[in-house]
């Protein structure tokens, strides 16, 4: 039986924060110092995380799983997670299909775990990476860290992960110089770049309107010197695609600012402290972690997840004065 929102779009897709911790401070994400770190005993453990996974594949065919943090590969014995939630499979009559696993990384340990990942079981990978010149990636992440992730995309594509993909967060001001180096990055390496317009979930709130650099922005950026043309229909996933038409390959736009793809939202989250998740800007949340510790069954776990999407609003409201910011960060959410 599919899961239905209250405006009829289907839940397919969970995102998994395994940890809020991580080895960057990305500007855009939290500080360099003072982040508190959640106790490790309030973190959901790895049987806890699959017994929620395999809830949602289960009972209602989800197809989609993204493992995600804070850094996920902070977390120890990552593989062994990777492999739980890669033999789960939907339970007959629930529709669905094989389950997409992936994991969206900063790339720093992908030269050590790539191979072992791909054997447990993971299917996709993308790397964050929001600058290729070492001085300013080490600015915007306080680390000097960049060879280790351009190693990290390396090592990915070596393993056989196809298509990698390379997350870059543009900020006006900071990156947005490199919008073209990025695109000729992408052509040359063989993975595909997808540039996010800049969200209000930065731990230190300096998010305005004016740091957003736009879809038609950076679209016509690129187009300038490598034209473009568009792949397909976005559907349920967030990134606008679109293709070189000397078949350098593909580039992708994820503008949840400028154009917002809520209408066709079909994902949930669940955070590292078993917080459920109808959004990533939702201001409530549920608690699936006091269930499971208090002794709740499987169907109590899935009546709550279904209470919370009942409550699933139409959209975020970024840009409009109805917008909360959510108390959350997006690594404590989890991106
Ligand atoms: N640590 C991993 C990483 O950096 O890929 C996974 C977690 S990170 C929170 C997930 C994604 O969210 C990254 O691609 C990151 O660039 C993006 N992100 C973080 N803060 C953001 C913000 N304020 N606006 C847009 N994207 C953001
Ligand atoms: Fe860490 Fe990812 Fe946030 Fe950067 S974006 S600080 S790598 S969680």
């Amino acid at each position: 039986m599919p899961l239905v929102d209250p405006f009829g779009r289907q839940v397919r897709d969970l995102r998994i924060s395994i940890t809020d911790r991580c080895n960057f401070r990305c500007t855009y994400c939290m500080p360099e110092e003072g982040m508190v770190w959640q106790p490790r005993e309030e973190l959901l453990t790895y049987e806890e995380i699959e017994r929620i996974a395999r809830i949602c594949v289960q009972r209602w065919g989800f197809t989609g799983i993204r493992i995600t943090g804070g850094e996920p590969t902070v977390r120890a014995d990552l593989p062994a997670l990777v492999e739980k939630l890669a033999a789960l499979r939907p339970a007959s009559g629930a529709g669905g299909r094989d389950v997409d696993l992936a994991m969206t990384t900063n790339g720093a340990s992908l030269g050590l775990l790539a191979p072992a990942l791909r054997r447990a079981g993971l299917r996709r990978i993308t790397v964050s990476c929001d600058s290729l010149r070492p001085d300013r990636f080490a600015s915007i992440t306080h680390r000097n860290a960049l060879h280790r992730v351009l190693d990290g995309i390396d090592a990915a594509v070596a393993a056989g992960f196809a298509p990698v993909k390379v997350n870059c967060v543009l900020m006006r001001g900071v990156n947005d110089d490199e919008i073209v180096d990025f695109a000729a990055f992408g052509r040359d390496r063989g993975v595909e770049v997808r540039f996010i317009e800049f969200m209000p979930l930065d731990a230190q709130g300096a998010w305005t309107a004016q740091t957003v650099v736009t879809y038609e922005e950076v679209v016509r950026t690129i187009d300038a010197v490598f034209p473009l043309e568009p792949v397909d229909r976005r559907g349920s996933h967030p990134a606008e695609r679109l293709a070189y038409r000397d078949g350098g390959g593909t580039v992708g736009v994820i503008a949840s600012v400028t154009r917002s793809f809520c209408s066709s939202c079909d994902r949930v989250r669940l955070t590292a402290d078993g917080q459920f998740r109808n959004c990533l800007f939702a201001v409530h949340e549920t608690d699936l972690r006091a269930i499971l510790r208090g002794g709740g069954s499987d169907d109590d776990v899935a009546a709550a997840i279904e209470a919370d999407v009942g409550r699933k609003w139409a959209g975020h409201t970024i840009g409009q004065v109805t917008f909360l910011r959510p108390d959350r960060s997006m690594s404590q959410i989890g991106g």
